[in-house]
C-alpha cells in the first residue's frame, strides 16, 4: 500500500540539505532529481522494473547509479506524486518517513558471501538501520552522515571517507570490530575496537555523542573533530556504552589490507564452490531502462532474483550458479553494461557536468565518452575522474587522474599525489582532450602506476 505524502516530514530539519531523497525531488537544469536509497544496495529485480518504469513514466527515462549503492532517476517532469507513489508502492521508501534521509549505510556488495569475509555484517547491518529509521533522534543527522560496515570482504570499498566506519581485525584469535571517524580503513587505523556483539550499542552510543556535542552547523563528524579532540569524544561514548571498548596498539596500529582493484566487474567468487557474482559497471554512471529490466530479467532467471548497486557505480548479480556466469555476463554485455575491467569506459567517472548541472563548466560526461574511445584504440585503461567543477560530486575520494573543467571542452589535470591534498599534482592546465588522451597514452606507456 501507498504509504499517505501528507505522512512526508514537514518539521524544519535542524541539519537541512539540498540532497535529493525518495520524498524530496530537488530540481536539476533537466528536471527533477529523485534518490532511492538501498539497505545495502539491495533491491529486488521486481523493484528494479518499477524504478525502470518510474523513470520512462515520469521522467526522461535517465537512471544514474551513486557511488554510495543508490538509484537516483533524473528529469522528473511535474507528477512528483504520481512517482513518489509509484516508488513507495514497490516499498522503495523508508519504513519511517521521516528517516529517508539518513538511511546512509555502506555495505560491501559481497556482504555475508564472501570467501574472505571475517564476519557476516547483515544482521548488524539490519540492526544499525532499524536503529537509523526508528530513532527519532537519529534524524537530526545531517542527509550527508554516513556510516560504512566491512566485513573483511575481498571486495569492498575501503577509500571513501565516513563519518564512522566499522572494520574487522584478529586480536589474539578474536575477531573484535574496529572503528574510526572521518576517514575511512583504507587510509586511517581504528582509534578503538569492540566485540562485535557490543557493535550496535557502540554505533548509536556514538550517534548520540555526536548529537549530544554538535550545534546545527557541525554537519559531519569532521566538523565536530576540528573542536572536539578524539580521546575526548571516545570518553564521552565509553561513559554513554556498556560495551568495552579495546583501546591497544594491536587495534590502534592495525591498517586493513587492500582489495583488488576492479574486482567488481566481472565474475566474483562466492564462498559457496560453484557460485559466482556476476558484475558489472554501468557507463558513467547512468543506466537506460533498458539496461535496468535486463538485469532484472538475468537476476530471475539465473541468480537469486535480486540486485546490488555498488559504490563503483556498477551492478551486481549474486548467487549465480558457475555455470550459468557467461550466459549472465553475455546478457548484461549486450544490454549495454560493462564487464570487462580493462574497457577504457569501465574505470572513468564524470560527473553531471553542464548538461544538467548549473554549476558545470564543461559536459563531462560527453567529453569522458570521447576520452574513453580516444584511450581505448590506444588500448589504455586509466581511472580516470571529469569534474565540471571543484566541487567532485561524482567521486568520493580523489583518484589516480582528475580533470578539472576550465571551460566547455577544457580542463586542467591532476595526477593523485599521497602527500598532495585536494586532487594531487597539478600537471596540466587549459588541456583539450585530444591533448588529455594524447598526453595519457604517453603517461601509461612509460608509467604502469595507475
Ligand atoms: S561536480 Fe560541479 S559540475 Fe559536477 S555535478 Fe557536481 S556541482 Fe555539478
Amino acid at each position: 500500500m501507498t504509504e499517505p505524502l501528507s505522512a512526508r516530514p514537514s518539521a524544519t530539519p535542524i541539519r537541512p540539505s539540498a540532497c535529493p531523497g525518495l520524498l524530496r525531488i530537488v530540481p536539476a537544469l533537466d528536471g527533477g532529481i529523485c534518490r532511492i536509497k538501498l539497505p545495502g544496495g539491495v533491491l529486488s529485480a521486481e523493484q528494479a522494473m518499477v524504478v525502470a518504469s518510474a523513470a520512462e513514466g515520469f521522467a526522461s527515462g535517465v537512471i544514474e547509479a551513486t557511488n554510495r549503492g543508490n538509484l537516483q532517476i533524473r528529469g522528473i517532469g511535474a507528477d512528483h506524486d504520481g512517482l513518489i507513489a509509484s516508488l513507495l508502492d514497490a516499498g522503495l521508501g523508508p519504513s519511517n518517513p521521516a528517516s529517508d534521509d539518513v538511511r546512509n549505510l555502506m555495505l560491501s556488495p559481497t556482504a555475508g558471501i564472501d570467501p574472505q569475509q571475517l564476519l557476516d555484517v547483515r544482521p548488524l547491518a539490519g540492526q544499525i538501520l532499524h536503529s537509523l529509521e526508528h530513532h527519532p533522534r537519529f534524524h537530526e543527522l545531517s542527509p550527508k552522515f554516513a556510516l560504512s560496515l566491512d566485513g573483511g570482504e575481498g571486495l569492498a570499498m575501503l577509500e571513501h571517507p565516513h563519518d564512522l566506519w566499522l572494520s574487522p581485525l584478529q586480536v589474539d584469535g578474536q575477531t573484535l570490530l574496529g572503528f574510526g571517524f572521518a576517514g575511512c580503513p583504507a587510509t586511517d587505523s581504528p582509534v578503538a575496537a569492540v566485540a562485535p556483539d557490543a557493535a550496535h550499542a557502540l554505533v548509536v552510543a556514538v550517534l548520540e555523542t555526536f548529537l549530544n556535542l554538535a550545534r546545527p552547523e557541525h554537519a559531519r563528524m569532521r566538523d565536530l573533530l576540528k573542536e572536539v579532540p578524539v580521546a575526548r569524544f571516545i570518553e564521552h561514548v565509553a561513559a554513554r556504552s556498556p560495551q568495552r571498548l579495546v583501546i591497544d596498539h594491536k587495534v590502534t596500529d592495525w591498517r586493513r589490507a587492500p582489495t583488488r582493484s576492479f574486482a567488481h566487474i566481472g565474475t566474483y567468487a562466492q564462498a559457496t564452490a560453484g557460485i559466482m557474482a556476476v558484475g558489472a559497471g554501468v557507463p558513467l554512471g547512468r543506466l537506460r531502462p533498458s539496461m535496468l529490466r535486463e538485469a532484472a530479467r538475468l537476476a530471475i532467471a539465473f541468480g537469486d532474483g535480486q540486485l546490488c548497486m555498488t559504490p563503483w557505480q556498477s551492478l551486481m548479480l549474486r548467487n549465480v550458479p558457475a555455470g550459468h556466469s557467461v550466459t549472465v555476463m553475455e546478457g548484461l554485455s549486450q544490454a549495454g553494461l560493462l564487464v570487462d575491467a580493462a574497457q577504457s569506459l569501465s574505470k572513468i567517472v564524470a560527473c553531471t557536468g553542464s548538461a544538467a548541472c548549473a554549476k558545470g563548466l564543461a559536459d563531462t560526461k560527453a567529453d569522458a565518452l570521447h576520452l574513453a574511445a580516444l584511450l581505448q584504440e590506444n588500448a589504455i585503461s586509466r581511472a580516470v575522474h571529469l569534474s565540471g567543477c571543484a566541487r567532485s560530486c561524482a567521486a568520493a575520494h580523489v583518484m589516480p587522474v582528475t580533470l578539472l573543467a576550465a571551460s566547455p571542452g577544457r580542463y586542467d589535470l591532476y595526477f593523485r599525489h599521497a602527500e598532495m591534498s585536494g586532487f594531487g599534482d597539478l600537471h596540466a592546465r587549459d588541456l583539450t582532450i585530444e591533448a588529455v588522451g594524447a598526453l595519457l597514452t604517453a603517461d601509461s606507456r612509460s608509467n604502469t602506476d595507475d
